[in-house]
This record gives structure tokens, sequence and C-alpha cells, in this order.
């Protein structure tokens, strides 16, 4: 697609920065290829909170389902701790995810050579890393019925799947593993858990459909292991919301940094939310030290997945990883013999980067 609609959602603390970084690469691929890239910014979470007191005001909404796709920084901060309802900026996320059925997670961990040493696990094991977690984002246990504990008594969590949600996920994942490297985990506890003895034989059904991607099941507990014994081993990681939180966490920490990892939020079609992994970071805000990587990376991913821009996405990657080559980092990241840059510099080094 030459032509599009981004709805820029900077938030709070440095999403500010990062959004920014973001588009600037952003526009400058769309010069570059003489593309038309038309970007209009919205309020959500704190500032949102702040400007009219509702995190999620109904204007960004409406910009939102006006767009192709739609860049977010991050929301919260302890300015706004402990709020809650439309006074609550992590509320104002959550609403804006289910209001726009984002169903797929996508966590992408790739581990660059230059940041390997920043890992707690040895850099032998880090060699070829390249794993993307497919987390179910919007059904499972986070969603079921509960019941909240009476003084004394008991609480309860309900797990739901329905073959629907299943396929709907599967048929993301495999999509994605032909697109990589022809193999997929499915995650789930089908030795325990209906949910998931319903969960595997779906993806089972839905495998049919890929012969060419190659499919096996792990337990979750065997999964955690794996993720630390062997993680060049995994290319596309499947799995439902509650394993998918957790694996998640645990993968992005193979890559070195937080500040590195983007991440897609999917509903049907092409349409898709897309945002760094790290929160707000007010520690650092206004101050120019933001490493910009995730949320650079986050806008590759969507000219690949809302723009169906590959050729172009993977441009980007390739300068990000070029930059880092070079030695070039932002504060976060002091790799050996490395160039501390601002957020601005390592955008424009990035930007120069880019064929
Ligand atoms: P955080 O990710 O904001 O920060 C954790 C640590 O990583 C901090 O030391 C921070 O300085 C550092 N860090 C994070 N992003 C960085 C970047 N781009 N460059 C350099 N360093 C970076 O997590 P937190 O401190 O737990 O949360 C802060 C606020 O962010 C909270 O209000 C939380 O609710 C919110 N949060 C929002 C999202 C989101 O918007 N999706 C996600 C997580 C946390």
């Amino acid at each position: 697609m030459a032509e599009a609609r981004i709805t820029l959602l900077p938030g709070d603390g440095i999403g500010p920065e990062v959004v920014a970084a973001a588009r600037d690469v952003l526009a400058h691929m769309a010069g570059v290829r003489d593309y038309q890239f038309e970007f209009t910014e919205a309020a959500i979470g704190g500032a949102a909170v702040d400007a009219v007191g509702d995190s999620l005001p109904a204007e960004t909404l409406a910009v939102c389902e006006g767009s192709d796709a739609i860049l977010l920084g991050a929301v919260g901060g302890p300015r706004w701790a402990n709020r809650d309802g439309a006074a609550s900026p992590e509320h104002g996320l959550l609403r804006l995810r289910q209001h726009l059925g984002l169903f797929a997670n996508l966590r992408p961990v790739p581990v660059y050579p230059a940041l390997a040493a920043a890992a707690p696990l040895k850099t032998e094991l880090l060699t070829g890393v390249d794993i993307l977690v497919v987390r179910e984002l919007t059904g499972g246990i986070y969603f079921g019925p509960r019941q909240e504990a009476t003084e004394g008594g008991a609480a309860t969590d309900t797990m739901v799947y329905s073959c629907e949600e299943i396929e709907r996920i599967t048929h993301v994942a495999f999509r994605a593993a032909t697109r990589r490297r022809g193999r997929l985990t499915s995650v789930d506890k089908a030795n325990v858990l209906a949910t998931s003895r319903l969960w595997r034989r779906t993806v089972e059904k839905v495998s049919r459909d890929y012969p060419e991607v190659t499919l096996d099941h792990l337990y979750v507990d065997a999964c955690a292991m794996q993720i630390l014994r062997s993680p060049a081993d995994f290319d596309v990681i499947l799995t439902g919301n509650l394993f998918g939180d957790i694996l998640s966490d645990e993968a992005s920490m193979l890559a070195g940094s937080l500040g590195v990892l983007p991440s897609a939020s999917l509903a049907e079609g092409t349409f898709g939310l897309y945002e760094p992994v790290h929160g707000s970071a007010p520690d650092l805000a206004g101050q120019g030290v933001a490493n910009p990587l995730g949320a650079i990376l986050s806008a590759a991913m969507l000219l690949r997945h809302s723009l169906e821009l590959e050729e172009e996405a993977a441009a980007i990657e390739s300068a990000v990883s070029q930059t880092l080559e070079a030695g070039l980092v932002t504060p976060d990241l002091p790799i050996p013999g490395g160039q501390i840059l601002t957020t601005q510099q390592l955008t424009r080094a990035i930007a120069d980067r880019l064929v």
C-alpha cells in the first residue's frame, strides 16, 4: 500500500519521544520510495486523562477507526497511579485493544550479535536466536467468568477457549511461519487442561492447510525450560493468552534490552496496533536518552502486516542491525566500544542507512 493513514498515539513518559522517532523513520522511508503516509496524532493514557478526563477519548477512538494502522508509544506513570476506570491510563489501552478486536499479539525476539553480551544467558547459546511469540490476546483465563473471593472464601478464574478463537490465532501463526523459517511450536498444557486439549486438536487440524510448516507441540513448563536451554531451536511459538504473557516476557530477556523489542497486536484483516514492548519509563522522559529501537522496529512491523510492504519493513530492520553493528547506541546499551547517541541522533543514523 503506497498510501496510508497512520494514527500516532504518543501517550506518556518517553512515549512521545519514541513515537516521534518511529514517525521520522516512516516519513523518511515514504520520501525514499515516494509513498504518501498521512500521520494523525491523538491523545491516549495519562495525557488524555489530563486533557479531557478520559484515557481513551471518543475522538481518539474515531481517529483510530478511520486509519489503516496505529503506532503507540506507552501509557502510564506515577502521576496517574492508583486511578481506575476512565482515569486509568492502562485501562484506556485495554479498552482500545478490546474495541478494535486485536486478538493476535506478535512479539519478535531478535538477538543482535552486538547486544548478545548484554543478555543474561551465555553468548554461545544466543547465536542464531530469532523467535516470534504469537500470543492469543482477547480470550482465555484473563477474559473468562470470574468470582472474587469473599472474606475467608475462595476465588475463581475460568479459562475458556472456543474452536474459532484458536483457529484464527493459529492461522496467524502458521502464516508467520511460512514467511520465516517454517517451524511452529504450539505451547499448551494438554496433559492437564481441557482448553489445551482443544487447542492441540485445533492446531493439528489447521496445520493441514500449511504442509510446508513443521509443527511440534510442547507443554508450557517444558517450553519455559527450552527457551533458556536452547533458544535457537525456536522459530514461531504459538500459545494462549496466559502462557503467552509469561513466555513472551521470558523470551524478551534473550534480546539484551527491553528497549529494542517491538510488538504488534492484530485484528482480522490487515489492521493492527504497533508498540514497543517497554513502558513509559518516566525516569527517562524528556531527556533525549530513550532507546527508539523498539518503536522503530514496531514501525517496520506496521509496514509488514498492515501495509504489506515487506521489503520496506526488512530495510528498516536491516538499518537497525547495521546501526548496532556500527556500535551506535543509546545510554541503556553500554556495549564495549560503543558510541552513545541521543534518541534523535540514533534515529537519524538509522534513517541515513535506509535505501
Ligand atoms: P518500563 O518499561 O517503563 O521501564 C523499565 C525499565 O526499563 C526502566 O529502568 C526504564 O528506564 C527502562 N526502559 C524502558 N524503556 C526504555 C527505553 N526505550 N530506553 C531506555 N530504557 C528504557 O516499565 P515500568 O517502569 O515497570 O513502568 C513504567 C510505566 O509504564 C508504568 O506506569 C507502567 O504501567 C507503564 N507501562 C506501560 C506499558 C504500555 O503502555 N504498553 C507497558 C509496560 C508498562
